[in-house]
């Protein structure tokens, strides 16, 4: 207790920042506190739950002042639904502090002067933006539950409507319980590894249409499926694609490796931009397909390609950069960890007719120096690197490499800051950031950063 925040107190706290998981941060006397549910101008008593060394975690227990920011969400289980972190801000209060944590961290962490940080591009519609949802399948009183994880649970919120994920998933959902009430179908519990659905995934084309929904499974009987898939294509004409996919792993992770076509195709299409997508359950898509588009387009505007030009897609993932990249390049190497994403990446570039790019599987940190040795040079880099960043080596043999340009999309703006600072150091001017809004009502921030040869 060298601090002076004591467990168990009542402190009164003016929050002024957002965490990680859009929790509310303030201070007391210099002290960090996180406050769940807080928005930054609130002034709250928080009762203080756990003090750490560097910290303290506080409940709200009185809100004296709220922020002029603070709405009432549209979601009705909001606060409590693991799915949305901030939906209790105003939206476009929620994109000023995207845009403040960006400037924030370039400034603090990368030690860079003069970089324009724009204003965070957000959606006109900041609702029903996922492709994608997840649902945990649960029981309830002998009823069939299917939703979101509670906040920091396990326990299933169950859903009507959820606002961030298209508004077919309601009907899917209300068919599926039906179904499982009605042939009394047993659901997965976590504790005892016993039962049977777990989840339910759909996927859906935002420009097609198409849909698919994976029933996910602990066993390879699913009783009575031709009457579920009877009432699912009937009722809802535009799915394309029902696959069972077999997880008996008594595990976190979701999706198991084997997958079966109950009815339709093993994969749905979708497009961004102009470029061609197939969407298998298993692969990796950009969840926000509209932003995705926003977000890509700048990257290919800050590349500034003229057709010429060598280019690197570093963590390409399924290739989606890369083919944007490839109709303006002379030609793209795309570089990727999974290989069952490269395996995508190719299948993508193959439907696009682009030939242009070339894939390889490994670690960037291992392949970006092979390609260098080999002789190859960039004329301008893309990176899209994970939440941990550039690895050195990365950063280091781009350097060598010497290109005209480094586009620089990220994640994550503490790393992104981190390796700014580092490719300013050795060379690379960072000119200007493009916050995108990929993810409303979440805390989360993508960037797309312009980096020349100084
Ligand atoms: N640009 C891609 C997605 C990038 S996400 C797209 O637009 O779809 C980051 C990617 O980096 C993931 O696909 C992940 O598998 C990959 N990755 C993680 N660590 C890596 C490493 N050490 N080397 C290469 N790729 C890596």
């Amino acid at each position: 207790m060298i601090n002076g925040v004591k467990k168990d107190e009542v402190y009164l706290v003016k929050i002024d920042d957002l965490g990680h998981n859009g929790e509310g941060i303030g201070k007391i006397e210099g002290f960090t506190v996180f406050a769940d549910g807080g928005v930054p101008g609130d002034i709250v008593k928080v009762k203080i739950t756990i003090v750490k060394k560097n910290y303290a975690i506080g409940k709200i227990i009185k809100l004296e002042k709220p922020s002029p920011d603070r709405i009432k969400p549209i979601c009705e289980v909001a606060n409590i639904c693991g799915g949305c972190q901030t939906q209790h801000i105003d939206y476009q209060a929620q994109l000023r502090l995207k845009t403040n944590k960006v400037k924030a961290n370039i400034e603090r962490i990368g030690k860079l002067e003069n970089v324009i940080v724009h204003e965070t591009l957000g959606m006109k519609n900041p609702y029903h933006y996922r492709n994608k949802a997840q649902f945990p399948v649960g029981t309830e009183n002998n009823e069939a539950i299917i939703g979101f994880y509670k906040r920091k649970t396990h326990d299933i919120v169950d859903i009507k409507r959820c606002y961030i994920q298209k508004m077919i998933n309601d009907k899917i959902i209300k068919i599926v319980k039906a179904y499982i009430s009605q042939y009394k179908i047993s659901t997965y519990d976590e504790k005892t590894g016993k039962g049977l659905i777990r989840h339910i995934l759909t996927k859906i084309g935002f420009a097609t249409g198409e849909i698919m929904v994976v029933f996910i499974t602990n066993g390879r009987n699913l009783p009575h499926k031709d009457e579920i898939i009877r009432l699912l294509k009937t009722e809802i004409p535009e799915i394309k694609s029902i696959i069972q996919n077999i997880n008996k792993q008594k595990t976190n992770r979701i999706l198991g490796q084997e997958c079966i076509i109950l009815y339709g195709e093993d994969k749905i299409v979708d497009y961004i931009g102009d470029l061609k997508f197939h969407i298998s359950p298993l692969s990796f898509f950009q969840v926000n397909p509209i932003q995705t588009k926003v977000l890509y387009e700048k990257a290919l505007e800050y590349a500034d390609l003229n057709g010429d030009e060598t280019v690197f897609d570093i963590y390409c993932g399924i290739g989606t950069i890369s083919l944007f990249l490839a109709q303006k390049a002379k030609q793209v190497y795309g570089i990727e960890l999974v290989g069952a994403a490269i395996e995508d990446a190719k299948e993508n570039a193959r439907i696009n007719g682009i030939e242009n790019v070339d894939f390889y599987t490994g670690a960037a940190e291992e392949v970006v120096p092979k390609l260098y040795e080999k002789g190859i040079r960039a004329d301008v880099v893309v990176v899209d690197p994970p939440r941990k960043g550039c690895d050195e080596k990365v950063l280091n043999t781009i350097v060598k490499m010497n290109p005209k340009r480094v586009v620089y999309v990220s994640c994550n703006p503490s790393t992104l800051a981190r390796d700014l600072k580092y490719l300013d150091d050795k060379g690379y001017k960072t000119v200007e950031v493009q916050p995108v809004d990929m993810f409303p009502h979440t805390a989360h921030v993508e960037c797309c950063v312009s980096l020349k040869r100084k």
